[in-house]
C-alpha cells in the first residue's frame, strides 16, 4: 500500500513523495482541511513510510513495522497518537512527547507523534512544544492534524510546514465508492453528493441510517402541516434531542433536505441538489414552503449554533419545529399557528 491509495489529492502527495526521496520532509507538519476529507489516513500512510527500516524513505509495505501501521487500525511501538483527554490535549500530554522524542526508536527509523485535534492543544501545551517542533531530533517526527488551521497558534504554524487537503470532486468520490467499495452506481452518487466530496466520510457514511433518518423527517414535516401539529412537535422534539450526538445528526439531515428545497423555490427545473433521489418530494415542500425556506436554513444552523452554546436542546428543538410548523403553514392561513412561537429566554 502507499500514497496511491490517496484520492484527489495529487499535489500533496506529490509534495510528500519527492520529499520523501530526496530525505528532506520537514519534520513538523500540519495537515490540514475540512471533516473528513482524510487526514488522519494520509497522516498513517505518511507515518509508515517515515517508520519502515527497511524501505529507503518509502514504506517497503511487507515488513512487520509496515503491516503494524496498516490504516486504521495502527499500532505501532515508534506511533504515537494523542488525542483530547477530556475536551484538551493538556500539557502534561506534549511533556511525555518532549521526553518521549528524545528515546531512540524502538523498531523503525523514525518515531512520530500524530497530535489530534491539534486545535484541541491548551495555551500551555502550545508553548510547551514550541522547542521540539523547531528542532525535532533527527530520528523524530510531528504531524499535527486539524480541521481548523488558524485555530492553532501562530507560534505553532510558523514552525511547522503546512499541507492543506482537498474536498474531492464528488464525480471522483463516486468512483471511489463503485471501486474501492463496491457500490451500486446510484447509491455511490447520492453519497458522494451528500458528503459533498469529504471522501472519509463517504466511505464511512452509514447509509441505511441516514435513509431511515431522513425518511423520519420528511414524516415529520408531513405531520407538521396537519392539524394536530402542536403534538407532532412535542413527540419530536423530545425523540430528537434525546442524545446530544444524535440531535447533531438530525439537524444535519433535515440542513440538507432545507437547502434542496431552497435551491429548488428558485430554480426547480435544473437546480443540483444533494438528495437527487427525492426530487420530486422536495418539489413539493419547496412549494409549500417557497421563500420561507430560505429562513429556515438560517434557522436550522442557528438551532446548530446555539447548542454548541449549551442551551437547553429540547426546547431549542422544539422551538425549531413550531418555526418550521408556522413556515409551512404560512400560505394556508387558518389552519396553521402563524409563526406561533414559545416563550423561550433568549427567543423573544
Ligand atoms: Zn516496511
Amino acid at each position: 500500500m502507499d500514497f496511491q491509495e490517496i484520492w484527489g489529492q495529487e499535489q500533496v502527495v506529490q509534495y510528500l513523495r519527492s520529499s520523501l526521496e530526496k530525505e528532506r520532509l520537514a519534520p513538523s507538519l500540519i495537515l490540514h482541511g475540512p471533516e473528513g476529507v482524510g487526514k488522519t489516513f494520509l497522516a498513517l500512510l505518511l507515518a509508515r513510510n517515515l517508520i519502515c527500516a527497511r524501505g529507503n524513505g518509502q514504506a517497503c509495505g511487507n515488513c512487520s513495522g509496515c503491516r503494524k501501521i496498516d490504516p486504521p487500525n495502527s499500532h505501532h511501538p515508534d506511533l504515537r497518537r494523542i488525542h483530547p483527554t477530556g475536551r484538551e490535549i493538556r500539557i502534561q500530554q506534549i511533556r511525555d512527547l518532549v521526553r518521549e522524542i528524545q528515546v531512540r526508536p524502538l523498531e523503525g527509523r523514525r518515531k512520530v507523534f500524530l497530535i489530534e485535534p491539534a486545535d484541541r492543544l491548551t495555551t500551555e501545551a502550545s508553548n510547551a512544544l514550541l522547542k521540539t517542533l523547531e528542532e525535532p531530533p533527527s530520528r523524530g517526527a510531528i504531524l499535527l492534524i486539524t480541521p481548523n488551521y488558524h485555530s492553532l497558534l501562530p507560534t505553532v504554524r510558523s514552525r511547522c510546514q503546512a499541507l492543506r487537503l482537498q474536498p474531492l470532486a464528488a464525480d471522483l468520490v463516486a468512483r471511489f465508492l463503485i471501486t474501492a467499495q463496491n457500490l451500486p452506481e446510484a447509491d455511490a452518487e447520492l453519497i458522494a453528493s451528500i458528503t459533498e466530496g469529504r471522501i472519509a466520510r463517504a466511505a464511512t457514511f452509514d447509509f441505511p441510517r441516514f435513509h431511515k433518518r431522513r425518511k423520519r423527517l420528511l414524516n415529520l414535516l408531513a405531520d407538521l402541516q396537519g392539524r394536530r401539529y402542536g403534538a407532532a412537535v412535542l413527540r419530536n422534539a423530545e425523540q430528537m434531542a434525546n442524545s446530544a450526538e444524535d440531535l447533531v445528526e438530525e439537524l444535519d439531515t433535515l440542513l440538507l433536505l432545507f437547502r434542496d428545497i431552497a435551491r429548488l423555490v428558485y430554480s426547480p427545473g435544473e437546480a443540483p441538489i444533494a438528495n437527487r433521489d427525492l426530487r420530486e418530494e422536495l418539489l413539493k415542500l419547496a412549494e409549500r414552503f417557497s421563500h420561507r425556506a430560505y429562513q429556515m436554513v438560517e434557522r436550522i444552523e442557528e438551532t446548530r449554533r446555539d447548542l454548541q452554546k449549551n442551551v437547553n436542546r429540547y426546547l431549542a428543538t422544539q422551538v425549531l419545529l413550531f418555526d418550521l410548523a408556522g413556515a409551512g403553514h404560512a400560505g394556508d392561513p387558518g389552519s396553521g399557528p402563524l409563526r406561533r412561537r414559545v416563550a423561550l429566554p433568549g427567543h423573544p
